[in-house]
């Protein structure tokens, strides 16, 4: 019930958005595919998301799209590998190997979510809201985005956090909280100088699991945002359109990323 709510205001909240969106808010195509087994609920759920998420980067950030989009809805697990294996040329094993370990990808534009796989409404709309994030810092960095692990993932959750937070889902410090108390209750934390490469947040994945090396990841972002606000997260990715991570790093925030990674705590 509590979901179901949630998922109502904010349904109400992104068609509002949506009602009034700037016209150069879509400056390229956006091509949506969804499997036929796709509930009709959720199809529409996603939907007033990916164009609620567009106008936010319009309006808030200033940032339109530049470049085309396709996305995918599936359906299941079988489909959204099927769709990984078709769309990103993987082998079987890969696209195997893919689906079983996310639920949502991002590659040059062509982004998949498996929605039907995905428990309650306020996740689906977490993760979509993830992965647009992504097609955001590819956009932005021409596809350089992946050079520090935890800015990566850490900037998708914390952004995903702040545009359902902006809508009316919840708010900032809820999920900040939440994620503090969530890292409280686990043996052991990933320090963020062994995030710094995607191998590495990788193998903290199955080291510590997925949510305390994400949790890690976006309460460091948070961190950097509440010294230089948001749009210091798009310096960063624009910058490494020319830059190493590291000179990048420092335009946006001022500090070297080794120091912070060293002098960074979760809570
Ligand atoms: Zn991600």
């Amino acid at each position: 019930m509590k979901t179901k709510s949630l998922f109502l205001a904010l349904l109400s909240c992104l068609f509002l958005l949506n009602l009034s969106l700037a016209p150069q808010a879509h400056g390229a195509r956006v091509y949506l595919v969804v499997d036929h087994g796709v509930e009709q609920d959720a199809e529409a759920q996603g939907r007033a998301a990916v164009n609620g998420v567009f106008d936010f980067f319009q309006r808030i950030y200033g940032i339109g799209l530049q470049r085309d989009l396709r996305i995918k809805f599936s359906c299941d697990k079988l489909n959204y590998k099927k769709a990984i294996q078709d769309w990103y040329g993987a082998s079987e094993s890969q696209a195997h190997l893919t689906a079983s370990s996310s639920l949502g990808v991002q590659r040059q534009g062509d982004l998949i979510v498996n929605l039907g796989d995905i428990n309650g409404d306020y996740q689906q709309l977490f993760v979509l809201c993830h992965e647009l994030v992504h097609f955001y810092q590819a956009q932005e960095s021409l596809d350089k985005h992946g050079a520090l692990g935890w800015m990566l993932e850490g900037t998708a959750d914390a952004l995903a956090a702040h545009i359902l937070e902006t809508v009316g889902v919840k708010n900032a410090r809820g999920y900040k909280s939440c994620w503090i108390e969530n890292l409280k209750k686990v043996r052991g934390v990933p320090s963020l100088e062994s995030l710094h490469t995607r191998q590495g947040l990788m193998s903290a994945c199955y080291t510590y699991g997925g949510r305390v090396t994400y949790a890690t990841s976006a309460l460091a972002v948070i961190t950097l945002v509440e010294w230089r606000g948001y749009p210091a997260l798009f310096t960063y990715f624009r910058a490494l359109k020319n830059c190493s991570p590291e000179d990048a790093f420092y335009q946006a925030f001022g500090t070297r990323a080794g120091d912070f990674e060293k002098q960074f705590r979760p809570f």
